[in-house]
């Protein structure tokens, strides 16, 4: 660890609208009400989920049957409920979507709806506190009765992270108590003396931990620790994915590294990591810090996705990360970002704000269409073909090469993306002993109080990630010191820091600048945005002998639209920097590759050579014109 956790244990908190509460850590989570994103980038994105990408949720669950699962009229579920068993929790994550947005700003229908819903949820929970629309009524299966795949537990655990979320962003405690008497019951069910058992897919012990930090419900952390210590026994069936497809393999306290199912092993991660930042326990903290710092450093794209097999939507093994095949869900990305925010929530260390930016830019931003209703699920890096899109056939939409697809079966990435954006601006920044601290530049309005109560109030100002230059003017200090931490990401060797025009002394992963700040003061951040040359691991054999092209935060590709270009025998000139006249380019060539019976031989084919200046766009750009092909690693000539 960098540091210790010097931040004093705080009480439950319900106010200010932060996603993650932890009771100690260095750093403080700062909230909607404390950080406004006001322009750019992110605000439009963000303007765009609480209109559309709400709206449009709400219609699809409708559609479909997913709310009125709730309702009297299908009895609460029943035999004629519809949807997998797993649809409930989409209608949870709408609603702590919904949460975030309305305090993020005031919307009188958004809150009126959130309350119609919770009153439809709270309608169908039983008399014991058990709430699941597909199981235990007539007609249906047993409750747990299928752990493996029921995803009950997990079901719950979104609906307890809704609830707090609503709580956090009003004075209503409606979905509050629906959701305490969900954990009540699960608590009884799964107690020391209950059922001796995990669910298939984790969630449950966020959702745990954030509705202890809520309530100040002891047992409820209790219940957490519990299924965490049950984990890794081989207690869900054998299954041809093999038990790491559970994370249930090995005990959580002897893994070394993530595996199978991302987005399982990911929610995972970011229980453990609250469980033992709230049971102070540092070794476990530790010990999921190293398997997510491992993860990190050999089974993650470029882009910061995570999950390199389709076939089980699962973590291969190390630098096994093949570009065409990456599956990097959307979901995985932002389970990413829980797990790190809370890293660096519990640390310090700012190198996990590099890994939030990386996978905003890169796969949150990739996922969703600019209408806000159209989405990745999956997101590849290199697309060889145009993927033929068959009327009706909304599955294979959303895969890569032809448009977003407007919905899924498993619809577990539009709900999740909307949340993420929803409730970006608290991931901006954070506040720990000595001031504040700047992870995310983006067009923002700060005002909060220091450690010992000071006001502090910061306007930043970028046209980042386009422009390196980040204008921060203080617009509230009180007398005395305290220091404002600017992160320097990894790749921005150069960067300046002025104060008032001043230049400050800059090194490390942030610049620090301590001094009795007044109303008016100008910090002047500047971020070398030349697009450069990354090249892998020799160990990714997948890519080896390519390279990428990365522009501050942004991941690039090269795209041809309709397939004019032809990227199958593109090479680039990694001896000739990339050029940033009004777009990115690289020098390439491309070949006009022979048609052989047998692709191998003692020698290469050797086509007629065009070269040329090969125009790169940002990957979160991609198939945006229509079907494309495209890649993000590119051989060298
Ligand atoms: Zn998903």
């Amino acid at each position: 660890m960098e540091a210790e956790m010097t931040v004093a244990a705080r009480t439950a908190d319900l106010t200010g609208g932060r996603p993650v509460v932890p009771s100690r850590g260095v750093l403080r989570p700062l909230g909607l009400s404390e950080v406004r994103i006001t322009g750019g980038f992110w605000a439009q994105r963000q303007a765009t989920n609480g209109r559309a990408t709400l709206d449009h949720g709400r219609e699809w669950m409708d559609k479909l049957g997913w709310t009125g699962n709730f309702t009297a009229e299908v009895g609460h579920g029943s035999a004629e409920r519809r949807g997998r068993e797993f649809s409930d929790s989409e209608v949870y994550k709408l609603i702590e979507a919904m949460s975030w947005e309305t305090g993020r700003q005031a919307d009188p229908a958004r809150d009126a709806e959130i309350t119609e819903l919770t009153a439809m949820i709270a309608s169908a929970q039983a008399d014991d506190g058990y709430l699941h629309t597909a199981f235990g009524r007539s007609g249906q299966r047993a409750r747990y009765g299928d752990l493996a795949w029921g995803h009950e537990l997990y079901c719950a655990g979104h609906l307890l992270q809704a609830s707090v979320a609503r709580a956090r962003t009003s004075g209503d405690d409606a979905l509050l108590n629906v959701a305490r008497r969900v954990a009540d019951h699960v608590c009884e069910e799964f107690g020391p003396t209950g059922r001796d058992a995990v669910c298939g897919h984790p969630e449950i012990e966020p959702g745990l931990v954030e509705l202890f930090r809520a309530t100040g419900e002891q047992r409820y952390l209790d219940q957490a620790a519990l299924f965490v210590a049950r984990r890794g026994r081989r207690t869900l069936p054998r299954h041809e994915f093999g038990w790491a497809y559970f994370s249930d393999d090995i005990p959580v306290r002897e893994a070394k590294v993530l595996r199978g199912h991302a987005v399982r092993a990911l929610y995972l991660a970011a229980g453990v990591v609250d469980l033992a930042v709230e049971t102070g326990d540092d070794e476990l903290l530790e010990t999921v810090a190293a398997q997510f710092d491992r993860t990190l450093a050999r089974r993650t794209y470029l882009t910061g996705g995570m999950g390199s097999r389709h076939l089980d939507e699962a973590f291969s093994d190390d630098f096994v990360l093949p570009a065409d095949r990456a599956y990097s869900e959307t979901c995985a990305g932002i389970a990413a970002i829980m797990v790190a925010w809370r890293l660096m929530l519990a640390t310090g260390q700012e190198r996990y704000a590099d890994v939030i930016e990386r996978i905003l830019y890169n796969v949150v931003a990739t996922a969703i269409g600019d209408d806000g209703r159209s989405f990745f699920y999956a997101h590849t890096l290199h697309q060889r073909s145009l993927t033929p899109v068959l009327p009706g056939d909304v599955e294979q939409l959303g895969f890569g090469g032809g448009p977003r697809a407007p919905w899924f079966e498993v619809s577990c990435c539009l709900a999740n993306t909307a949340r993420m954006l929803a409730s970006l601006s608290t991931y901006v920044a954070s506040a720990d002993d000595d001031g504040l601290r700047v992870h995310q530049y983006a067009d923002a309005d700060i005002d909060t109080t220091l450690a010992d109560g000071r006001r502090v109030g910061l306007r930043m100002r970028t046209g980042y990630p386009d422009e390196g230059t980040v204008g921060i003017e203080v617009t509230a200090a009180e007398p005395g010191p305290w220091t404002l931490a600017l992160r320097l990401p990894s790749w921005a060797a150069g960067a300046t820091v002025t104060v008032n025009g001043q230049p400050q002394p800059v090194s490390g992963d942030r610049a620090l600048l301590r001094r009795d700040f007044a109303v008016g003061d100008r910090i002047v951040l500047a971020l070398p945005m030349r697009p450069r040359f990354t090249r892998p691991d020799p160990r990714i054999d997948a890519v080896r002998g390519c390279v990428a092209v990365e522009q501050g935060p942004v991941v690039l590709c090269a795209e041809s639209v309709g397939g004019a270009l032809d990227l199958d025998s593109l090479r680039v000139d990694a001896g000739t920097d990339p050029a940033a006249d009004g777009g990115v380019t690289v020098r390439g060539l491309t070949e006009e590759l022979p048609e052989r019976q047998w692709p191998y031989a003692d020698a290469g084919p050797v086509g007629q050579r065009t070269t040329r200046d090969v125009p790169l766009v940002p990957y979160h750009r991609w198939a945006r014109s229509g079907p494309s092909t495209m890649r993000v690693w590119l051989p060298t000539t």
